[in-house]
């Protein structure tokens, strides 16, 4: 296997086989190398349907080297360290791989661990998250195992991939317990790091009537610091707490708080709340070698990749670019940006090649499909200015049966057929 690449890819995920593609499509002769150990390719979008229980986990898994584009050299080695000025990556192995043109995008990292006692329970006692490909079928046991109690689904307050995730599974599972007849008897709590439900006004209003229809108790503003699956108890900071948090605080055995400080000596609230069940999602940042090395942000807390928001050259280094989760533009982080964000950084990269300028610009779309009940789903699309672009001639803020189909069945078809292969 050769060690030098005309293109090198680090990540062959859904950011990295779109760009190898798309290259392909354009110029036939490159030299592109992925390097990548996973010997698995996950759709990740389908967790939540997974977790909902109409949507078959097997089928957001395909192995690795059925979907690397033909004449990619796949390197399946673990990345450790960027050398940006001499052109090279240094792999776990010892191995070292140099390059004309580097394209990063190894996604982002799941911060299990920071949520103090959530790695050992995680999957047992009544607590999941969709966030990972083996836990997401326990999501779906647990929603239809629940016979009432507190229901508690957490959101950190670090950016996260597919920030509608977290609450998505909230909406499916009220519908699954109101069309059981039981939600009357649940006591539904969404404890969230952002201070508000969605960032963009318009599809925020279908949120809001959604939550008060369910009767879901919302905590913004709150930061999860630990689970205790054996207590069935999680533990959040807050500085505020409202009225219906009070109620259930001073109900029998619901919970308590204790006042702390933070690091700036405010006062906080450390709350303890009981549940029956719980999902959750981990904070999220940069993976640890890109935080470690000259290409992150030295200004980004969670380190990611520094890149110009619109045409995703590297700052710095201008024969690397990035796209996907691991960059520190201020999109929201999914699949859907990247099908934006690919062809910009395919049309900049062969510009750079022939000595051009790069002129293609990404304008922060993205979009988060949040179903709201099982057979209905709002579309939300946005851009940097987190105005809605809607791309149907519908008002995708109210939610409609069309857009679950394409959520539940065309999207992972033109995932596994097109947007992998470049045509799409
Ligand atoms: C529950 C859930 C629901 C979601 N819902 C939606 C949705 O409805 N719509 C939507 O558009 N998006 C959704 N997303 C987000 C979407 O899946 C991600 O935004 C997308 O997969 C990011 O692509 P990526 O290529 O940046 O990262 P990934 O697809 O995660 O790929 C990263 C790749 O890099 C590799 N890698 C990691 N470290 C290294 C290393 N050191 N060296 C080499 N390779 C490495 C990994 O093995 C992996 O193959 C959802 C995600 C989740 C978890």
């Amino acid at each position: 296997m050769p060690n030098h690449y005309q293109i090198l890819v680090i990540g062959g995920g859904n950011a990295g086989l779109s760009v190898a593609s798309q290259l392909l499509r354009k110029k036939s002769n490159l030299t592109i190398g992925i390097i990548d150990p996973s010997e698995k390719h996950y759709y990740q979008p389908a967790w939540t349907l997974v977790g909902a229980g109409i949507f078959d986990v097997n089928k957001t898994i395909r192995n690795e080297k059925d979907v690397i584009p033909k004449n990619t050299t796949w390197i399946k080695e673990t990345v450790s360290e960027f050398m940006p000025a001499e052109n090279k990556v240094k792999c776990l192995t010892g191995d070292e791989f140099t390059y004309d043109y580097l394209v990063v995008c190894p996604g982002i990292q799941l911060d299990w661990s920071k949520i103090k006692g959530l790695t050992e329970t995680l999957g047992k006692n009544n607590i999941s998250s969709n966030y990972s490909f083996q836990y997401a079928p326990y999501t779906w046991e647990m929603i239809e195992n629940f016979k009432g109690g507190t229901a508690v689904f957490t959101n950190p307050s670090t950016p996260i991939k597919c920030g509608g995730a977290p609450h998505k599974i909230m909406y499916l599972a009220c519908d699954y317990w109101r069309k059981k007849g039981i939600l009357d008897k649940c006591d539904v709590h969404y404890i969230s790091g952002a201070s508000v439900i969605f960032g963009v006004k318009e599809y925020a209003e279908t949120l809001k009537e959604l939550i008060s229809r369910y009767n879901i108790h919302v905590h913004y503003g709150a930061n999860v610091t630990a689970v205790d699956g054996e207590n069935k108890t999680v533990e959040f900071e807050t500085k505020e707490i409202d009225e219906n948090l009070n109620q259930k605080l001073s109900s029998e055995n619901a919970g308590s708080f204790e006042i702390t400080k933070d690091s700036a000596q405010e006062e906080l609230k450390k709350v303890t709340l009981k549940f029956d069940l719980c999902h959750v999602v981990p904070p999220q940042s940069a993976p640890d070698f890109i935080k470690n090395s000259p290409l992150r942000d030295p200004q980004n807390v969670q380190g990611y990749v520094e890149v110009d928001k619109n045409t995703l050259q590297h700052s710095r280094f201008s024969n690397v670019f990035a796209l996907g989760d691991c960059i520190n533009a201020p999109c929201s982080k999914t699949g859907a940006a990247i099908r934006k964000q690919a062809p910009v950084v395919v049309e900049n990269l062969l510009a750079v090649m022939d000595k051009k300028t790069v002129t293609a610009q990404y304008e922060g779309y993205s979009a988060c499909p949040i179903p709201t009940q099982y057979g209905k789903l709002m579309l939300a699309e946005f851009d940097y200015t987190n105005t809605p672009k809607m791309t149907f001639p519908i008002n995708q803020a109210k939610p409609n049966w069309a857009m679950w189909i394409l959520k539940t069945k065309i999207l992972p078809w033109l995932y596994w057929n097109k947007i992998l292969k470049g045509t799409a």
